[in-house]
């Protein structure tokens, strides 16, 4: 797992601080935050699917299920799933109703 430099944890607001790979200081919104755990929930319940033997597609992308689930990202500071071929916006995270 990439660690937080440790720097960051001196700051003012340090669980909101990081500093990018460009040395930047970096304020990290909720919704960036929100959606790099949706990112790594998503990971994680794949290796698990996976390593059961299930189909690893979760969760489905509405518009193609079972070809490949949304990606989590940011639009208009808002935490979305995106369908990563056609890149419409398929839901807010949490608030898929299939998964
Ligand atoms: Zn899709």
């Amino acid at each position: 797992m990439p660690r937080t430099p440790a720097c960051g944890l001196f700051s003012r607001t340090p669980s909101r601080t990081a500093w990018s790979a460009g040395g930047n200081a970096y304020a990290w919104t909720a919704a960036e935050q929100l959606a790099s755990l949706a990112d790594q929930v998503q990971e994680w319940a794949v290796e698990a699917l996976w390593s059961e033997g299930a189909p690893a597609v979760r969760p489905h992308c509405p518009a193609h299920p079972d070809m490949h689930p949304p990606a989590a990202t940011i639009v208009v500071s808002s935490a979305v799933w995106v369908c990563p071929k056609s890149g419409a916006t398929v839901a807010r995270i949490g608030e898929l109703e299939h998964c």
